[in-house]
């Protein structure tokens, strides 16, 4: 039985485990495969990983704080992994270890269209900004990215493309606005801790939050208060999940499955 897994720490939050088991069941699978959640200190992590190369797994998802300690021990890596600096998906393949990233190509497959030309701000500088602007790039946006620590984001756009926004952009003149700071995780308010107004939204803009928890972020109930398109976490977080998924069983991922099951 090919197992799988997400490695995280913490890690129990994960909604992966149910949107990869349930579509498991959609497609029959569910005899054969199976998807857990293992929470792994990081000094624990490289060992763990290899000791899941007798242990049955054919690969893993993984999360904070792993994804830089994933690529660099991996034995092969794809472009995109290489190029964004982070894994988020592991797949292991007779003793060795391939590492890719489906969190980038997983944003822009939750955009409702193309980014070609859209002016887009991206708010931090961590590992899920770094597939943003990579994705967003890439796909022909006009990248900015602010970022509480100014250096980050000056350091990210010299090494991925996009320019600094400054401290102070105007949201009001982007197409395209995407949080990908953590702000929001803990009960953060993203009105006060990023450079947003509840008011300065508009209808045309879209605005993605990568953070999810439970029920509508604030950030994207301000942004649908103004009539503007949202992307939720969640929506990301099922559109990478099927890109894992067709890499490790080389099946069409059942999205609609895994999204009914990622919301719970
Ligand atoms: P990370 O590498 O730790 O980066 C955190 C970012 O958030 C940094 O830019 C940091 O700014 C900023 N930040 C944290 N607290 C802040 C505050 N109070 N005010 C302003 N900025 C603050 O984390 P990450 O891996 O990029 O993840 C970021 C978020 O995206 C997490 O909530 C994660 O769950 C989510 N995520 C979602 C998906 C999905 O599929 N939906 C995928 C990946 C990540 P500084 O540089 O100034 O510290």
């Amino acid at each position: 039985m090919p197992r799988l897994a997400v490695l995280g720490h913490p890690v129990s939050h994960s909604r992966s485990p149910a949107m990869h088991n349930a579509a498991f069941a959609l497609l029959g699978m569910a005899e054969e495969w199976g998807y857990e959640a293992i929470d792994v200190a990081p000094d624990e992590f490289e060992r763990r990983v290899q000791a899941m190369l007798g242990e049955g797994f054919a690969g893993a998802n993984v999360t904070v704080p792993h994804k830089g300690a994933a690529l660099a021990l991996a034995d092969t890596v794809s472009e995109t992994a290489r190029e964004i600096g982070a894994a988020n998906t592991l797949s292991f393949v007779a003793g060795e270890v391939h590492a890719d990233n489906t969190d980038a190509q997983g944003l822009l497959d939750a955009l409702p269209e193309s980014v070609q030309g859209i002016r887009a701000l991206v708010l931090g500088a961590g590992g899920a900004a770094r597939a943003v602007v990579w994705a967003l790039t890439r796909e022909g946006a006009e990248v900015e990215v602010w970022n509480r620590t100014e250096l980050r984001s000056a350091n990210l756009c010299q090494e991925l493309g996009g320019r600094p926004a400054g401290p102070s952009p105007d949201p009001g003149a982007f197409g395209l606005i995407v949080n990908s700071t953590a702000v929001g995780l803990r009960g953060e308010d993203p009105f006060v801790d990023l450079p947003l107004t509840r008011s300065g939204f508009a209808s045309g803009q879209t605005v993605v939050d990568m953070v999810y928890g439970e029920g509508r972020t604030p950030l994207l109930a301000a942004a649908i208060e103004a009539g503007a398109r949202v992307v939720d976490g969640i929506e990301v977080l099922v559109h990478q999940g099927g890109l894992s998924f067709g890499i490790w069983t080389g099946r069409e991922a059942p999205l609609d499955a895994m999204r009914a099951a990622a919301r719970g």
